[in-house]
């Protein structure tokens, strides 16, 4: 802010408007009341579009993964009257197979969360699933396993462009060696790898 002048009664200041991000994608339509945040498959519209003018070798994420299913999770009646929740924000279970996206996402997280946070969310698991990054260990960063997402457009344009350009602190690739056994039949499917939790503290 600067100020510039005063009258009898009280300072006159002038709002200095903060510098909206540039970003190749419009996200104009997630703040319109007439977007449907619960429809999960429109998050993934936007990621491949982003992913499409964002990354340099111009991917089409919708034409090489021919199988999309993204869903809630609920807590089951007898964890619910217990007085416990899912352990986990979302999860990502088909990361090592590149014509797959298969994504879990605990509605009771995602009804907590804001837009901003709801792309950063859907980018995580995107992450995993589609570019299969690992955690990264800086907790600005989209792919940090425990952070709260940021919660403004400016906060998420500046996490989702250190994203798509792979300049993040401790960004590494998760290990699908293992899945190129398992599918030619050599060895059994690596649990442990095979779905990729994400507990998420929003607190
Ligand atoms: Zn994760």
């Amino acid at each position: 802010m600067f100020f510039i002048g005063c009258d009898k009664n009280s300072l006159v200041y002038e709002e200095i408007p903060q510098e909206i991000l540039f970003s190749c994608i419009d996200y104009s339509k997630v703040t319109d009341p007439n977007f449907d945040s619960d429809d999960l498959y429109a998050f993934w519209d936007i990621f491949v579009a982003d992913a499409k003018c964002s990354m340099t070798s111009n991917p089409d994420y919708d034409k090489l993964n021919t199988e999309v299913n993204i869903f809630y999770e609920y807590e089951s009646d007898a964890l619910f009257a217990s007085g416990q929740v899912l352990d986990y924000g979302a999860y990502a279970a088909t990361s090592c197979d590149d014509s797959r996206v298969r994504v879990g996402i605990a509605f009771r997280y995602w009804s907590d969360i804001n837009i901003w946070q709801k792309l950063g969310l859907m980018y995580h698991e995107f992450g995993h699933d589609v570019l299969r990054y690992g955690h990264s260990s800086n907790p600005n960063d989209i792919m940090h396993p425990s952070s709260p997402f940021a919660s403004t457009y400016n906060g998420f344009i500046e996490s989702k462009n250190r994203f798509f350009e792979k300049k993040f602190d401790g960004l590494r690739y998760l290990d699908c060696s293992w899945y190129e056994d398992y599918i030619n039949g050599v060895s059994e499917p690596d649990l442990p790898h095979l779905l990729h939790d994400c507990s998420i503290d929003h607190n």
